[in-house]
């Protein structure tokens, strides 16, 4: 079997690409590998599933603005029936003393962005947010419209869906080597024996995309980092709730008739994680977040955990962003690979800018070269400073 274009990885990222390919024109043949057809242990349905534009860098902000606008023409792209439950809640960032300057840095980023995002002194929140204590707050980031959350089941789905009719081969298969002769890669072989040849392998591979890249022999800094969320109860419904990120890193938000938290996980000790390990570290919640959540909204001091899940960022260990494009000399090997955390809000736009690379020879939408594999190479970083 030969393919034009072989994609490792049919989650979102993956599924995403294929997408973009076909609506540029590309017609050739795809072949889209997914090892676990139902996403059990994927980041995408894992994820938290939530849009900002409260980040550091421009192009970061540019990638969720791109899928900003798909999400609000999604029945014009996919169909009357095309449905996500975006809810545009807004995100929350909250800073002390010492976080100020960066945040007002990163207000700055985003107004220029054209973001709505408003930076308000803690009395002010206090009165926008009447459950919110300011104990220990100097100023947040507030964004009216343009961030919120929304369900990645059904967002992956819908792409999955589209993709039905437009000649993509799904196979079912754990890639398990990569044949590269001199600076190209010719074909994947499968856990099943087979092999496939291809003219260009795509890494969609997600938190495993490290080794991915390994099987081709190239070295992507990327490995995956457990990260649990948990769910819990209240008696107060915060109708008005955003996405609230602590100046500990911790979040809470809400989640229907219920609220989810985590990003507790200790920098010391923040390794990559046993690729088999999906269990919740329950002393996290207990231990660090409950007592933050406390006492950045009094009324959580009684709620009630319901369950918890575990999943795995797909972390750059370099600088926690991205790494889009070709590899610089083994040029048939193209990585969309370490978003770290917002790789979901990130995928439409990394597929339409992938797709345009191959199609037509260069970005065209979104500019995504900053992002390529040659800082990498060069050990140069390229920071996103808001990870959460
Ligand atoms: C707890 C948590 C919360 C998050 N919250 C958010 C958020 O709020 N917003 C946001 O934008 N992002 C968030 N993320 C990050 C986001 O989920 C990921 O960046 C994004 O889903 C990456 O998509 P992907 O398709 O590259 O990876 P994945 O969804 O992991 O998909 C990769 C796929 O590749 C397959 N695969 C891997 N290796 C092979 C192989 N050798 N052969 C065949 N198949 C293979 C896997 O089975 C998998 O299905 C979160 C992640 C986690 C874990």
């Amino acid at each position: 079997m030969r393919y034009d274009i072989v994609i490792i990885g049919g989650a979102i990222v993956g599924s995403s690409i294929a997408y973009y390919l076909r609506e540029e024109g590309f017609s050739g043949s795809i072949a889209l590998i997914e090892r676990d057809p139902q996403f059990a242990h994927a980041a995408t349905t894992l994820s938290c599933a939530s849009i900002r534009q409260q980040f550091s860098i421009p192009e970061n902000i540019r990638l969720s603005q791109f899928t900003l606008k798909l999400f609000r023409r999604l029945k014009e792209e996919f169909g009357a029936d095309a449905d996500i439950g975006f809810r545009e809640g807004g995100y929350l960032i909250l800073a002390g003393e010492n976080g100020l300057p960066i945040l007002k840095a990163n207000h700055e980023a985003q107004m220029a962005e054209g973001a709505d995002i408003v930076l308000e002194d803690a009395e002010a929140l206090v009165r926008r947010f009447a459950w919110l204590s300011a104990e220990g707050i100097t100023a947040g980031a507030y964004g009216r419209t343009g961030e919120g959350w929304f369900d990645a089941h059904a967002m992956l789905m819908l792409f999955r869906k589209a993709l039905r009719g437009k000649k993509i081969d799904f196979i079912t298969a754990d890639v398990t080597g990569i044949e590269r002769q001199g600076d190209r890669v010719t074909g994947v072989s499968l856990d099943n024996g087979e092999t496939l040849q291809a003219g260009t392998v795509i890494n969609a591979a997600g938190p495993n995309a490290g080794n991915v890249a390994g099987m081709a022999g190239l070295a992507l800094p990327v490995e995956p980092r457990k990260r649990n969320v948990f769910v819990f109860e209240a008696r107060e419904k915060y109708a008005d709730m955003p996405l609230l990120v602590d100046p500990s890193g911790i979040y809470v938000r809400p989640e229907g008739s219920v609220y989810i938290t985590g990003g507790a996980e200790p920098e010391e000790g923040d390794g990559p994680a046993d690729p088999q390990d999906f269990e919740p570290d329950w002393p996290l919640f207990e231990e660090v977040i409950w007592p933050v959540l406390a006492t950045r909204i009094p009324a959580f001091e009684a709620i009630k955990p319901t369950r918890a899940w575990a999943g795995h960022y797909d972390y750059n260990t370099l600088d926690q962003n991205a790494v889009i494009g070709p590899h610089p000399r083994v040029t048939n090997f193209l990585f969309a690979n370490g978003f770290s955390g917002h790789g979901l809000q990130q995928a439409p736009a990394v597929g339409k800018a992938l797709a345009e690379l191959i199609v037509h020879g260069g970005y065209r939408t979104l500019d995504c070269s900053a992002f390529g594999y040659s800082r990498v190479a060069e050990g140069r970083a390229f920071r996103e400073l808001n990870v959460i």
